[in-house]
């Protein structure tokens, strides 16, 4: 028999679940694109996703998944042959890195492994080894999707300060934006990329760089840069189709306002304290299933370290494969993959899985995932330590 029958929870880190008030801001007829509520309504989106990252200072939005703001931030940021220092902390920091290679970016990277955070102490010794400041920006997660680490943004920046070199700070944000804390002005980030997918809860097709006036600046002389990724006329643009390179995408853009109205009418503290708390109740009931299983474990052992929108966690091959196929089928709930942890030809890749809070997420829907688990961990023996649910629920209760 199956339980799935009913509203699906699409639990993994991107797409995120989508609020019907998203959705049904975007069902309507064409909107005319050359004048009129359109101009209006977008006019009201700079500020507001100002606030979402922080900044005071100019965003540019792309018709673009994750990959295509990675490529706009590269493009605007570098010149062929110019150096990049790419901080690697999982699998997304090597996208990142990938993406400015094939650009003709020489890339330098540091590789931190797939369970601890970037070490500011080798940041600053990588500078402190380029005292011809070949090194033109570092590039960083905030959380990396794969692995789960969140990375200390300010103490990177001051890691650069120390040294007193000029490096521009480059973050994804993809997936903890309006997730887990992140001030761009106040931590020192002078680039900041986002997409819509994940804590905006918006669908996949619109893509942000933020830029400080730094950044724009010391990057007006980038050959990468070609008509279509060039940041300046989307931020700066005197006309409406300029801010976009061409038509505006509109419906995702109805969505992003009804999502920005979602986000700020809570406010952004209560969003990342919810997101806190969520992740708690989830490290939580690992925690006590690692407690009878010691191959149950979560990937980052320091909370500090760890994303508030996605778990990373491991359960000893082929059980995360098995516990995922079971909450699909059986219970209508769909749990991430391993990513980047070990090749999907690997037997060992059935031994990873994440859990998305990320976005329109509350309390019944990580409880109900957490008990849909424990319910597979039960029909499928997997040895599991007991009281996971109870702990869970404690904690939330706590929070809330
Ligand atoms: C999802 C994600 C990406 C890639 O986004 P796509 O839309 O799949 O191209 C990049 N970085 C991070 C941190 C992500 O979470």
């Amino acid at each position: 028999m199956s339980l799935a029958h009913g509203r699906p929870y699409l639990a993994i880190p991107g797409p995120s679940a989508m609020p019907d008030r998203v959705l049904n801001a975007m069902h309507r007829a064409a909107p005319n694109i050359y004048e009129g509520a359109l101009h209006e309504m977008v006019a009201s989106l700079w500020p507001d996703l100002k606030r979402i990252a922080g900044t005071e200072h100019q965003v540019a939005l792309y018709i673009a998944n994750g990959h295509g703001a990675w490529e706009a931030a590269n493009a605007n940021l570098f010149s062929r042959g110019d150096r990049a220092l790419v901080l690697a902390t999982g699998r997304f920091g090597h996208g990142w890195a990938e993406s400015a290679r094939a650009l003709g970016v020489d890339v330098q990277l540091i590789d931190f492994g797939r369970a601890a955070p970037a070490d500011p102490a080798r940041l600053e010794e990588a500078l402190r080894a380029d005292p011809g400041h070949r090194i033109k920006a570092v590039l960083v997660t905030h959380v990396d999707t794969a692995t789960s680490i969140r990375n200390d943004v300010a103490a990177l920046r001051a890691a650069i300060d120390a040294v007193g070199h000029p490096a521009l700070l480059a973050v994804d944000c993809i997936a903890s934006l309006a997730c887990d804390e992140y001030r761009m002005d106040e931590w020192g980030a002078d680039v900041t990329v986002g997409a819509s997918q994940k804590g905006l809860m918006t669908p996949p097709g619109l893509g942000f760089v933020w830029y400080s006036d730094r950044a724009l600046e010391r990057c007006r002389a980038s050959d990468l840069r070609t008509p279509y990724w060039d940041w300046t006329p989307r931020s700066f643009g005197t006309e409406f189709w300029q801010h976009f390179c061409g038509t505006a995408p509109t419906h995702h853009l109805y969505g992003l306002r009804a999502a920005l109205d979602m986000i700020l009418d809570e406010g952004l503290p209560a969003v990342w304290a919810r997101h806190e708390a969520l992740a708690r109740a989830v490290w939580t009931a690992f925690d006590h299933w690692g407690a009878g299983n010691p191959e149950i474990a979560l990937n980052v052992a320091d909370a500090a370290c760890r994303g508030r929108s996605v778990t990373a966690a491991r359960m000893g091959a082929p059980h995360a494969t098995r516990l995922r196929e079971w909450t699909e089928t059986r219970a209508g709930v769909t749990l991430g993959i391993g990513l980047g942890m070990a090749l999907p030809s690997e037997p060992a890749y059935h031994g990873f899985l994440r859990v998305a809070h990320m976005g329109h997420v509350n309390a019944h829907m990580t409880l109900g995932a957490l008990a849909v688990m424990e319910a597979g961990l039960a029909a499928l023996e997997i040895p599991h330590g007991e009281g996971a649910l109870a702990a869970a629920a404690a904690s939330l209760g706590a929070a809330a």
